[in-house]
């Protein structure tokens, strides 16, 4: 089929062909004539299908006739990202350049000022992240009652990151006689009754099952112990032929930790994640575009609709929490027909997390070895959790942070895990026992990175030191660690002084004579003068 089959007009059709497109892509071949005659479109599609110019194409041309009045947009966009929301908008100045539509894009951190003015001159397109447009509207800087077309894009991520209450407050602001354009990469049941809420009588489009790999991304996994992944990392970038890369962690502290370790390896590398300030977001994004940073450790806000054209290879450093992000992130890579290749590192601890990962994609991702180090099992005691339990000299000591007895089972889930690991008591007790480390391993990487505080935004308020208190009589393990610790302080000084209230410092003036009571008198004396 080709785009002039669609029922397009020619500026649009112009701009097509300045892009160099040849042929619409399923989901734009489904899509296009159903928004042009004015349905509502369900659309499942994952992300590199084309999506997005699936519903930018059809509403230039339904919007190209008409005015935008102050304050009133015509149509609406809602993104869950900044980024994307950043996509879309570019989107519309490529297909749009041959029309003189208006256009302004409402994103957290950036300033309102300027986004105010545009509203004011009256736009046809507003491209918002929910957030923002909620607290222009409730500053009466908008009005929503001349919407004339509503998308709702990456519905699901929309409900990951908790923002269905946002947009249902949004859609009751909308006039009921808008067109709704509804798209999802899933569609499980909480988005299929969101969905049925908002639509009517919709066309239902779904150009791949759910959830599905491109099929151009080469895939693989390589199993190594904790310790490991980061050489196993290296020698998957230095044994590629990576141009540029995604890598992807599950916590934005270890963005920071595994960037400075690849830095001092010598790539050049940048980092991306929720908790920067936008226009480092933006500015980081850009120059990994342009080519000026090769590879981006970043968080799941790249794993979604992110466009680099060509990226040749993404890593999940650490396996997806969920199987959902799995798919989404290596869609990054292999888009729009270009091949590309998923490499993804899991230790023994994601037994659970690989299965799942297995299990939606339908296929068991192979298993590479890496020259040089040893392949985990799945089911195994990580040795790396062993490793970690070593106190001084080397000597085995019995730690909190192994996993406790009866095994791997017993364990709390990971994602409970990685939120517990925010709060970070464990994880740094573990890392202290390792002290001193051997210059090669890669722990003290981790140390010195960490000592340079590098992401302090995720540090924690300070706690009380009664509630500190508290919390401390009430764990018993707390208890147990101190002691132990102290044992151990007392075996290395080979000091066998006992403790007696004030650790093992006595205080000088418990070392003075005591001086004579004062007699019943002077004590009442004083206590009246005062
Ligand atoms: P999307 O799924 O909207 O994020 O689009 C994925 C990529 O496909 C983007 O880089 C688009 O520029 C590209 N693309 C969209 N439509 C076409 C098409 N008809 N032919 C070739 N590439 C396209």
């Amino acid at each position: 089929m080709l785009f002039s089959e669609l029922g397009l007009g020619p500026d649009v059709l112009r701009a097509i062909e300045d892009k160099g497109y040849t042929q619409p892509t399923p989901i734009q071949e489904q899509a296009i004539p159903c928004v042009l005659q004015r349905r509502d479109v369900l659309g499942c599609a994952q992300t590199g299908t084309g999506k997005t110019a699936s519903f930018t194409l059809p509403m230039i041309d339904i919007l190209a006739s008409g005015r935008a009045r102050a304050r009133m947009p015509r149509s609406l966009i809602l993104e869950p990202t900044r980024e994307l929301a950043a996509q879309v908008s570019e989107s519309f100045e490529t297909y749009g350049k041959h029309h003189k539509l208006s256009m302004a894009l409402l994103i957290g951190g950036e300033t309102f000022t300027e986004q105010v003015k545009k509203l004011d001159r009256g736009v046809d397109v507003l491209i918002a992240t929910p957030g923002r447009l909620i607290d222009l509207f409730e500053r009466g800087n908008i009005m929503l009652n001349d919407i004339k077309v509503f998308v709702i894009d990456e519905a699901d991520r929309m409900l990951d990151m908790g923002f269905i209450p946002d947009i249902e407050r949004i859609v009751s602001k909308l006039p009921k006689n808008r067109q709704t354009l509804f798209f999802s990469a899933t569609m499980p049941p909480e988005i299929r009754r969101l969905a049925d809420a908002f639509l009517s009588d919709p066309m239902e489009i779904s150009v791949a099952p759910p959830a599905s790999p491109a099929e151009t991304v080469t895939q693989a996994m390589v199993l190594v112990h904790e310790m490991d992944k980061r050489k196993a990392l290296r020698h998957l970038l230095q044994t590629e032929d990576v141009k540029n890369a995604f890598i992807f962690c599950n916590r934005k502290r270890d963005i920071a930790v595994l960037q400075k370790s690849l830095e001092r390896h010598g790539f050049n590398v940048g980092a991306l994640h929720g908790d920067m300030v936008q226009s480092k977001r933006t500015e980081t994004l850009e120059r990994f575009k342009q080519g000026e940073i090769s590879l981006l450790v970043c968080s799941d806000v790249a794993a979604r609709g992110i466009d680099v054209q060509g990226l040749s290879h993404v890593f999940n450093f650490d396996v997806p929490l969920t199987p959902d992000d799995y798919v989404h992130r290596i869609g990054r890579t292999g888009r729009a027909g270009n091949k590309g290749r998923a490499f993804m590192l899991a230790t023994p601890d994601d037994t659970k997390l690989v299965g799942a990962i297995a299990r939606l994609i339908k296929r068991e991702i192979p298993m590479i070895a890496i020259d040089g180090l040893e392949t985990a099992e799945f089911g195994e005691e990580d040795s790396s959790s062993r490793g970690r339990g070593r106190g001084r000299g080397g000597r085995a000591v019995k730690s909190e942070a192994r996993p406790p007895r009866g095994g791997r089972e017993d364990r709390a889930p990971r994602e409970e895990r990685a939120v517990r690991e925010d709060r970070p008591p464990r994880e740094e007790r573990a890392v202290r026992e390792e002290r001193p480390v051997r210059e090669e391993r890669p722990v003290r990487e981790e140390r010195a990175a960490r000592d340079d505080r590098p992401v302090r935004e995720e540090r924690q308020p300070r706690e009380s030191l009664a509630a500190a208190e508290a919390r401390r009589g009430n764990d018993p393990r707390r208890d147990r660690d101190r002691d132990r610790d102290r044992r151990r302080r007392r075996d290395e000084d080979d000091d066998d002084v006992p403790v007696i209230g004030f650790g093992d410092h006595m205080p000088a003036f418990m070392l003075r004579s005591a001086r004579p009571r004062p007699s019943a008198e002077s004590s009442t004396e004083q206590s009246q003068e005062g």
